[in-house]
């Protein structure tokens, strides 16, 4: 099996079941302390910008981390939390439908795990649940914010 580049997709889904990871409040904790690492084959999953790839690369990198990185396909400026659950969702969505299978996503703030719990009631998302990191101020006000999640 080749080389996986850092940050790049596996190249087939692994074997076992693997677990998923937001970054803000889970991975990054802050300059202060230290959050937590994902295992060999897990993947990361952050609501962060696809703009900001660089910066959040360099802070992975000098953790040690290179697991899969899947960002948010967002502007820089823009930021809606439940936006963001729902990226983590239809991640989730998309690699199931290519064979994944999560078992755990670890998750911060409760408004996107609302969100990923109702597009993917399955898996089992894990709140840590404190105030070490902002959460972000929302800079769009999510119009459809009742709407009605397709099951499958
Ligand atoms: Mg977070």
């Amino acid at each position: 099996m080749s080389k996986r580049n850092a940050f790049a997709e596996h190249d087939k889904p692994p074997s076992k079941l693997i677990n998923s990871y937001d970054i803000d409040g889970v991975i990054f904790m802050g300059d202060k302390f230290t959050g937590v690492n994902p295992g060999p084959d897990d993947i990361i999953i952050t609501g962060r910008s696809k703009d900001d790839r660089a910066e959040t690369e360099s802070m992975l990198l000098s953790r040690g981390i290179t697991n899969p990185l899947y960002m948010n396909n967002k502007p820089g400026d823009f930021n809606d939390r439940r936006q963001s659950g729902l990226h983590k969702g239809m991640t989730l969505f998309y690699l199931e439908q290519m064979g994944y299978r999560i078992g755990c996503h670890f998750e911060d703030d409760p408004i996107q795990i609302e969100a990923i719990e109702q597009m993917m009631p399955h898996i089992n998302v894990v709140h840590l649940k404190h105030d070490l990191v902002d959460k972000g101020v929302d800079t769009h006000e999510n119009v459809v914010y009742n709407q009605t999640i397709p099951s499958y």
